[in-house]
This record gives structure tokens, sequence and C-alpha cells, in this order.
């Protein structure tokens, strides 16, 4: 059996970065430009910039990520379309070149040769800022590995717009990216999720958002939540309430939601009370792989409820 190589927007393990970390003046090698623009264009530093851009509003760019598309030799676009539009409003005449999910191996590695070479490439996703659950994960680690200055180039995320403005606790949260799409390993996802001590930020699309949003309150609970609908465009809406209110609302609406993030408050006390539905789910899910008994441990393990009761209960769900 071959082996399956990563997915650019995979999770991947751990990797050693220690031995090869950036050396301080790489830090704001972008901002040099500043100074020089009425001599013209400098050449950038060499070196692999990140460059966040706008999630919607054209003008949430910064000055510094604007100079460094207008220097860099060549941008690697995850969709040079898209980009020559963002290009267009700012009248950045910048060389592109793409890199997306679909061809990271072979262009990640025409970009490295580039990087060896000492060229400065810049790395911008559609919207929002590269690596968050969009491509340049491999790239980034490629230099890393080859020892090239990685760059961060600093802006909007939907992830942090969201956060900032759902209401909820930030001291601590966890970014889950995208849920599966099926509901049985949604689900296995939102319990591994339910125990985690911290505000989750998750991204999910317009079509999948009823069905998220019944599986999260059916799994996580009663918590606060809210839904960060278009955000910095003209029909950016935030909707909060606990998340059964907001599966509701979302079961009845009428039209496309749009780009969204979902963000859900940490579990509070009040979920040690899971209700019969949630539990019922629960085994269901369990007893699609396990026995009664398995099943009836594994969520006991879950919840902290008593085997016994749950074991009945398991067996009446399998003879229905
Ligand atoms: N890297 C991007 C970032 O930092 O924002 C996220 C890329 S991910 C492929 C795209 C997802 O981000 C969308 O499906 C949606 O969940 C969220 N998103 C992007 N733009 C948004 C917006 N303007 N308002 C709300 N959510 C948005």
């Amino acid at each position: 059996m071959t082996r399956k190589k990563p997915r650019e927007r995979g999770r991947s393990p751990p990797r050693d970065v220690s031995k090869s970390e950036s050396r301080a003046d790489s830090q704001n090698r972008a901002g040099d430009g500043q100074g020089s623009a009425a001599a013209g264009p400098s050449k950038l530093t060499p070196g692999l910039y990140i460059v966040a851009t706008p999630i919607g509003n054209a003008a949430d760019i910064t000055l510094r990520a604007l100079d460094v598309l207008a220097r860099a030799d060549v941008v690697a676009c995850e969709d040079t379309r898209r980009t020559a539009k963002l290009f267009a409003i700012h009248g950045i005449r910048a060389p592109t070149t793409a890199y997306h999910d679909h061809n990271a191996g072979r262009a990640g590695r025409a970009l490295l040769r580039r990087l060896e070479a000492g060229a400065a490439v810049a790395l911008v996703s559609d919207a929002g800022t590269p690596l968050i659950s969009d491509p340049g994960y491999r790239l980034v680690a490629a230099a890393v590995d080859a020892g090239i200055p990685v760059i961060p180039v600093p802006g909007p995320s939907a992830v942090t717009a969201a956060l900032s403005v759902a209401g909820l606790p930030t001291d601590r949260f966890f970014f889950a990216g995208f849920l599966p799409p099926r509901q049985a390993a949604r689900r296995r996802a939102l319990r591994a999720l339910a125990e985690i001590d911290a505000t989750l930020v998750i991204l999910e699309t317009g079509r999948r958002l009823p069905a998220a949003l019944a599986d999260m309150a059916a799994v996580l609970g009663p918590r606060p939540a809210a839904v960060a609908r278009e955000l910095t465009k003209l029909h950016e809406t935030v909707r909060r309430d606990d998340l059964a209110a907001l599966a509701r609302h979302w079961a009845d609406a009428a039209g496309p939601p749009g780009e969204l993030v979902i963000v859900t408050g940490p579990p509070t006390p009040r979920e040690a009370t899971f209700d019969d539905d949630a539990v019922d789910a629960m085994l269901r899910d369990a007893l699609a792989t396990m026995k009664a008994t398995d099943a009836a441990a594994a969520v006991a393990a879950e919840t902290g409820l008593a085997r016994r009761a749950l074991y009945g209960r398991a067996v009446a769900l399998k003879s229905k």
C-alpha cells in the first residue's frame, strides 16, 4: 500500500522546529519598504512572507501587506483570479502563480527552488490568513526545513474576527476548523470537543449550518453561542443565542446564510446534566460500532452517568 501524502490543510504531527528559529532580524524586514516608497520599490529581503488578505471588505489590508505584495518577486495565490481582483483594487502588479491544495507538491517544489535561489515569495489565500484552514502548511514546513526565513504579515482572519464580536469568553479558545460533513463523524468530533474547557471556534458552510447546529446542541448541551455571518461584508450579522435556539432559527431560516463562523461558549457546570435525547444519540452512535456493554461504558466515561442505567438504555435502543 502506498502511504497517503499529508493533505495541505490537514492536521499533521507536531514538528520540532526549535533548531530553526528565525533570526530576530527577519522580523521586520518588510517594514523597510515603507520609508523608501518615494525612491520606488526596492527589493524585499529574501524569504517566504505569509500575507493575510481581506475576508470581505477590500479595505481590510495592512499597509505592510500592500508593501510586501507590491515588492515580492512572486505572489503564490490559492486562486490567481481572485487575487487579481484584490490587486486591481489596490494597484498591485506583482507576478502571481497558483499554489493550492491540488498542486501543492509540484508548485511547492518550484517555489522552494526560487526561495533557495534568494527570491522573496509572498503567499496569500483567497481570504484571511493563509494556513488557517487554507493552503500553506507544507510550503512553510519545507521552507523551515530548508532554513529559509518565514515572515508573518498578519491581518484579517474570520476566526479572530468572529471571536472578537461573539460576546463569549476569549481567554481560552480552541479553533476546530471545519467539522466532518457526515453526521456520525461530526457527532464523534463534537464529543471530543465537548471535553475542552475553552470557547470553541468552528468554520461551517451555509448548507450544513442547520445540521451542524442541531448536532452541536445535542452533543454540547445548552451552551451560549454565536453565528457570525458575512463578516465585513454588506450583510454582516452576528446572531447570539443558545445552541438549541440557533439550531431552531437556522432550521427555519430562508436564504443561504453565506460565509460563517460558529463560536460556542465553554462547558458550564449545567452541562453535567445530559438530556435523554443527547444520551440516546450518544448511545446510538456508540452502538453503531460496539456491543451494548461497551457502548454503555464509553458513554458512561464521556458523561459520568451510571453505566448500569446506560446499559439498560442501550439494550432498549438496540431492540427498537
Ligand atoms: N484562512 C481563512 C481565514 O483566516 O479567515 C479561513 C479560510 S476557510 C477555507 C473559509 C471559511 O472561513 C468559510 O467557510 C467561513 O467559515 C469562514 N469565513 C471566511 N470569510 C468569512 C466572513 N467574511 N464571514 C464569516 N466567516 C467567514
